[in-house]
């Protein structure tokens, strides 16, 4: 464990932290104090850039605000950290933050480097009230949701403490956001939004919302708002592809179904195959990681059409927890399938000891970030399948259908045979017949035109 240095805000201390309010409420705040109505939109300005560009936490550090301003902000207000109660480095890296906030709860944010980016995961919420089977956090009862300011400060400890200030838009060492720590964050909508404004802020953090990601075990309501309303790209726990496995492992499902939440992504604003929706799959031995669910993975994304890539995650046991461990794949076809349907699959959680999935599986280096393929939507069946060649060989296009077809012939029942190329072959006819006609009657031969006009 590595000390870090962390100023703690005194619980009784009566002045109101500025960390977390919108431009307009310290705007509001500075009129307060008195600040002339003409300097409140300047000074707002200066507060902000020194504190989301710069990081100062002291308002005598704003050597462009006026003396007396200075002194009355001190006087009034406070820009404050959470207290770190332990911070554990990782060999790779990784650096795990366990924070206490002015109240004494405590939440964790953990920072993920990787080859081409940072990740930082945050929390929204004291606890949670999903109670998901794999998750130490659905144990623990929701305590309280976290403030706009909580959530942000999240970000400052990590870039306090990575020595990132100022703020810089090249060489960032956090590059990602991700809303994926304590609790469920579109049941703390309206402080994960504000929050998410102000890291987005072009003055402040600046982070885009490509770069920021925020996951929901399928709260099916808030998720169309959430795109609407901040945009920034959505992850959801999937973690089953049925119902009845569902309703086990995340019992949120029994109030929101699986076809609901698949209807909710596919409805999602702004996704395509350069934005796709993450689905994070926990592989949770003797549950959900047959090769048969992994086939309906493949299946349920494709039926929707979605622009999708799947996390796999090895379930990371704690003391209590009733889940079995799959370390390593064996003979599951899990990442493989993924990568060859063009949903590819994501690496090992950082800080793992293990490599996931191993690198030759994928014939890649393992955690190295996979590079977007165009989406597929036709999934390619195994060639040993051949009741499903047969029926996709109906529904493909043309090319599809001369591909598929010869093979069926050897499975295919010899009525069903007969009446398929009846059919197709009065479909031939029909459009032969329909292009002809329209030629003829569009493009006239040269000896009818004098009869045209
Ligand atoms: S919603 Fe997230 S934090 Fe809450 S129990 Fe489920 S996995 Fe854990």
């Amino acid at each position: 464990m590595v000390p870090v240095v962390s100023p703690r805000a005194a619980d009784t201390d009566p002045r109101q932290d500025i960390l977390g309010l919108a431009r307009e409420d310290l705007r509001m705040a500075l009129l307060a104090i008195g600040v002339p109505d003409r300097q409140a939109n300047m000074r707002a300005k200066q507060i902000w850039q020194w504190v989301y560009h710069r990081g100062v936490t002291d308002f005598e550090a704003m050597s462009n605000v006026a003396k007396d301003v200075r002194a009355r902000l001190t006087e009034h207000f406070r820009i404050s950290r959470p207290e770190i109660v332990d911070a554990q480095y990782s060999s790779d890296g990784t650096r795990k933050y366990l924070l206490r906030f002015g109240d004494g709860t405590e939440a964790e944010a953990v920072y993920i480097p990787d080859e081409d980016r940072g990740t930082l995961c945050i929390s929204s919420q004291v606890g949670c009230t999903l109670n998901c089977r794999f998750c130490h956090t659905g144990t623990m009862k929701l305590v309280r949701n976290l403030t706009p300011g909580e959530i942000v400060a999240q970000m400052m400890v990590a870039r306090d403490d990575l020595g990132e200030w100022p703020a810089s838009t090249d060489n960032r060492r956090v590059t990602n956001i991700v809303m994926m720590g304590m609790g469920e964050p579109l049941y703390n909508f309206d402080h994960v939004k504000k929050a998410l404004q102000i890291v987005m802020d072009k003055e402040g953090i600046q982070l885009s919302r490509r770069r920021i990601t925020l996951s929901t075990a399928g709260v099916v309501p808030m998720m169309l708002r959430c795109g609407q309303e901040i945009g920034v790209n959505l992850a959801v726990s999937l973690h089953a592809v049925n119902n009845e496995t569902r309703d086990e492992i995340v019992p949120l499902n029994r109030k929101y179904r699986l076809e609901q939440l698949m209807e909710a992504c596919a409805a999602y604003p702004g996704t395509h195959n350069a934005r796709r929706i993450t689905f994070e799959y926990v592989m949770l031995k003797g549950v959900n990681d047959s090769d048969a669910d992994a086939r309906d993975l493949v299946r349920l994304l494709t039926r929707y059409k979605l622009p999708a890539k799947v996390n796999l995650i090895p379930f990371n046991p704690w003391p209590g927890s009733l889940m079995n461990v799959r370390i390593g794949i064996g003979s599951n076809v899990f990442p493989i399938w993924c990568s060859r349907q063009a949903f590819p699959p994501l690496s090992a959680p950082p800080g793992a000891a293990i490599s996931w999935p191993p690198a030759d599986s994928l014939n890649q280096p393992a955690r190295k970030s996979a590079k977007a393929k165009p989406y597929v939507s036709r999934p390619l069946w195994p060639k040993s399948d051949r009741r499903e060649q047969w029926q996709w060989s109906i529904f493909t296009p043309w090319c599809g259908w001369l591909i598929w077809m010869p093979p069926s012939i050897f499975t295919a029942p010899s009525w069903g045979w007969w009446r398929l190329i009846g059919k197709t072959a009065r479909r031939a006819a029909s459009r032969w017949c329909f292009w002809r006609h329209r030629a003829m009657w569009t493009r006239p031969a040269p000896a009818m035109r004098r009869f045209w006009n």
